[in-house]
């Protein structure tokens, strides 16, 4: 008899990892809108896949929602206007993890004019579900850790995912559950938790929605277990088709691969693995609300929550307009980068230091952290003393002292052989090493050089 999607939740407690502490106020923080700025840079790379091809010029006039830019790239998603205003540069600008990409400058006329007026369509439960998927990809959502559009996914027939090709017969990998996940990966960061609190009867809409376009009966929620499962709110939304579970938020448990096995007790098959490759589909309270959206009422993603948390200043979770410079978010909460000794976009575990304030922020962007010259540790590295700590931790079972140690000498290939490529770089390692290691630049290094090598061949 084939299991149930029931059946599929199987939960095992998720003990590796670190205990980042409880979570920070800026938990407690609603959800504000942020004015948009003046001066938007719209970056055309905001995803995993190629950047986009700009298809607006300068000079033009661009309404909230009208395409900026697009490919063909099934990894890629369409990039759309923030605001309504003039198009004053197209060319290539800085992102906030150091690369040049292409970039729309859009001068704000403050008009707010959209390309076609948003409406709430009463009969969007009925539509096809390629119609569906249609509207997800026009939508250009995208997941914030990893960069992945979302309907790539949920496997549009265009580009089958789902499928894998074994002796030319391709085998059907059909998702039995849907996870959703209302965790954020780390205790300063809460746009995940914030947008389930905030729109909890959404969250049920849109969770019936992707039951529909996945083709599953059944749905996990995973709450934080200091949310609880006897909060009025998950006992609002748990009931038919919906199965309530509360986790704890170790980091980083909130990241989908281990999320997937904390739920079903089955291992995603690593490296290059997916949920899917178990039956599972994860998503996040902001993209299934972003599904919602694109379908119900066609709004495209031209914004995102954002976490803004530093010394001197109010911890805030602000809608923030696509596009806009890390400086004028600051601004808006009375901080400055000249006040602060570092700016982190992303996580304190794996985001990335910043030292230019115009960069702007995109759908990746989870979080902004301001560090004081306090909140700053110097250190210097010692040699590995072996006290197996970073095994200890390491979510992924590798041994990240030995693969270090090869990569460090050069022993790349040995590296490789060790699970290099296992690493799911979160950091853990270089949290807990009383010698101070820097593990993760270590492992990065190493995997550049093993991909280096290998395509040299
Ligand atoms: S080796 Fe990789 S996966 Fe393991 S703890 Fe370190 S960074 Fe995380
Ligand atoms: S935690 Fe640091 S010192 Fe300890 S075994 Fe790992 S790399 Fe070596």
């Amino acid at each position: 008899m084939p299991e149930s999607s029931a059946q599929m939740i199987k939960p095992k407690k998720f003990r590796r990892g670190l205990d980042l502490g409880p979570p920070h106020p800026v938990a407690a923080q609603p959800i504000k809108d942020m004015p948009a700025p003046e001066l938007l840079h719209v970056a055309l790379k905001q995803h995993q896949g190629r950047w986009c091809q700009p298809r607006v010029s300068v000079g033009d006039r661009v309404l909230i929602g009208q395409v900026l830019g697009e490919s063909t790239d099934p990894l890629s998603a369409p990039v759309h206007a923030p605001v309504s205003g003039e198009v004053k540069a197209v060319d290539n600008r800085l992102d906030s993890f150091g690369q040049m990409v292409p970039t729309v400058t859009i001068a704000n006329d403050g008009a707010e004019e959209w390309v076609r007026p948003l409406e709430d369509d009463p009969d969007f439960e009925k539509k096809k579900v390629s119609a569906t998927i249609r509207a997800v990809r026009e939508a250009g959502i995208v997941q914030a850790r990893t960069g992945r559009p979302v309907h790539s996914l949920l496997a549009p027939p265009e580009r089958p995912r789902s499928y894998i090709f074994l002796v030319g017969i391709p085998v059907h990998k059909p998702i039995k559950l849907l996870i959703a996940n209302t965790l954020d990966s780390e205790p300063t960061m809460a746009a995940n938790r914030r947008l389930f609190l905030e729109n909890a009867a959404d969250l049920a809409l849109g969770v019936k929605l992707v039951q529909k376009i996945a083709g599953v009966k059944s749905a996990a929620l995973v709450v934080s277990d200091d949310i609880g499962l006897d909060s009025p709110i998950v006992r609002q939304l748990s009931g038919e088709g919906l199965a309530p579970l509360a986790v704890r938020n170790r980091f980083p448990v909130a990241w989908d691969e281990l999320l997937t096995t904390t739920v079903t007790s089955r291992e995603v098959p690593w490296p290059g693995g997916e949920s899917r490759d178990v039956g599972a589909l994860v998503l996040g309270a902001d993209l299934i609300l972003g599904i919602l959206d694109a379908v119900r009422s066609g709004r495209p993603q031209i914004d995102r929550v954002v976490s803004v948390v530093g010394p001197e200043m109010s911890p805030r979770n602000l809608r923030v307009r696509l596009g806009t410079p890390i400086k004028d978010v600051l601004a808006f909460v009375a901080g400055s980068f000249d006040r602060a000794a570092k700016i982190v976009v992303g996580g304190l575990m794996d985001g990335a230091a910043q030292f230019n304030d115009q960069v702007p922020v995109t759908k990746m962007t989870r979080a902004l952290h301001v560090l004081g010259r306090r909140d700053l540790v110097s250190f210097s590295e010692h040699l590995c003393i072996k006290c197996g700590r970073c095994v200890a931790v390491c979510p992924m079972r590798i041994l990240p002292n030995v693969i270090t140690n090869f990569c460090e000498f050069g022993r790349f290939e040995e590296a490789a052989e060790a699970e290099l490529f296992n690493c799911i770089e979160c950091g853990c390692c270089a949290y807990v090493c009383p010698a101070r290691r820097p593990l993760v630049h270590y492992v990065k290094h190493g995997k550049a050089e093993v991909t280096a090598m290998r395509a040299a061949q």
